[in-house]
């Protein structure tokens, strides 16, 4: 893609933006996304003497900066940590499409699945796609699987690879998987958005409700009984809630038909392991609902 076709690109989603009533939009550091020259079509010899202005247009470096500094009072207000819109409040994953009425046959769920995979081609629908994502990591796991896990975003090794859940805490989910005495290739494996947030940054409203459409789409084809949310983006945007993860532990929510547990994120529980006691009360919860038993422990 050229510098003028993302220029291009950029300009059509803000118009679209502008088009479902986003007007507030305001530029807060990411992705940092540097348009080089763009050479402008030489006049020819007749037109050139008239013309005055120069032949480039400068080039336009964003810079990314997370905070606005408050410097002056033209500087717009410092929103960085509050919601940018009346949008603000994410819709649950139900408010996306009516739920389905048919399920689909369970011979035919990877086809489908490889069928939407492919739908999403080279994704350039949110601001993820020019920030310097590798790879779109759309899921992995049993199409047929009756327990779904969703986790954030990709980290460098997801993006690397082009799986989930394949870095350091991808290997404590697969432990906790284990735990419950099921293997991951029993369960499938998603996340809110399906490329890297640059730094591992949380993913901003408009990525995650961007991507969610998909995320709906695969969760109507698994059609799974139970969805564990891995950390408070993932409840947040499943849910369509914006509750601290120590309300949203603990009880049942609902999304497109399957039971919602929250849970704490493998990552987090890497930090700060005396959390693993809390998790695994949240996962025997499930493990009681779906009727899993625990492996004995040798
Ligand atoms: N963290 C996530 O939320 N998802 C991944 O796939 C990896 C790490």
């Amino acid at each position: 893609m050229t510098p003028v076709d993302l220029e291009r690109q950029l300009g059509a989603y803000v118009d679209y933006l502008r088009d479902m009533g986003v007007y507030d939009l305001f530029y807060r550091g990411h992705p940092a996304v540097s348009f080089p020259e763009r050479v402008v079509e030489k006049p020819s010899a007749a037109t050139q003497s008239e013309i005055a202005e120069p032949q480039y247009v400068p080039s336009r470096v964003v810079e990314p900066a997370r905070h606005y500094a408050a410097a002056s009072p033209l500087d717009p207000p410092d929103i960085s940590s509050e919601f940018p819109s009346p949008m603000a409040k994410p819709p649950s994953l139900d408010a996306f499409a009516p739920l389905p009425t048919r399920t689909i046959p369970a011979a035919d769920r990877l086809a489908a699945l490889e069928s939407l995979r492919a739908e999403i081609g080279d994704c350039t629908r949110c601001p993820l796609a020019y920030a310097g994502r590798k790879t779109i990591v759309f899921g992995d796991g049993d199409p047929n699987a009756r327990l779904m896990f969703v986790g954030e975003g990709p980290g460098a090794d997801e993006d690397a690879s082009g799986l989930p859940f394949v870095g350091k805490a991808g290997q404590l989910l697969n432990n906790m998987i284990a735990a419950m005495g099921l293997k991951r290739e029993e369960v499938y494996i998603a996340n809110i958005v399906k490329c890297r947030p640059p730094g591992n940054r949380t993913p901003e409203f408009i990525e995650a409700t961007t991507c969610s459409q998909f995320l709906v789409r695969q969760i109507d084809i698994v059609r799974p009984e139970m969805i564990v949310a891995l950390g408070a983006t993932a409840a947040t945007y499943l849910l369509g809630v914006k509750q601290s993860l120590a309300s949203l532990r603990g009880q049942w929510h609902s999304v497109r038909g399957a039971k919602v547990a929250v849970t704490y994120h493998p990552a987090f529980l890497l930090r700060d392991p005396r959390q693993k006691v809390e998790a695994w009360k949240d996962l025997q919860r499930v493990m009681a609902e779906m009727h899993l038993v625990a492996p004995k422990r040798p």
